[in-house]
């Protein structure tokens, strides 16, 4: 349905929206706000029935939904372990810590 598609384009247009507010705020210092942003954000993917954009989503904390922003709210460091290296992120407001395996020498073209 044609309607259901506009509904759809609306809303990834507005994520990215907030999540340029979001990583706005954070410069700025208002932590609470940019939270704040991405709770909504999230719900209108919610109720678009789509996902956040995986940009998006790895870009933000997953257990406080901060903007993951290098030097201020996320620590990014690169580990090789065993066999594959990861990318670790952790959030300096809830701690949380991600983790994300890469491949060397392999380019991916980010959308
Ligand atoms: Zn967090």
């Amino acid at each position: 349905m044609k309607k259901r598609r506009i509904i759809r384009d609306i809303a990834i247009q507005r994520i990215k929206l907030l999540y340029k507010y979001a990583v706005h705020e954070v410069h700025k210092g208002n932590v609470w706000l940019a939270q704040r942003y991405m709770y909504i954000a999230k719900r209108i993917a919610g109720k678009a029935g789509i996902k956040v954009p995986r940009s998006i989503k790895r870009a933000i904390c997953k257990n406080c939904l901060i903007p993951l922003v290098p030097g201020i709210t996320s620590r990014v460091r690169l580990k090789s372990e065993g066999k594959g290296s990861r990318i670790v992120v952790t959030c300096l407001i809830c701690g949380w810590i991600h983790r994300y395996p890469y491949k060397l020498g392999k380019k991916r073209v980010q959308k």
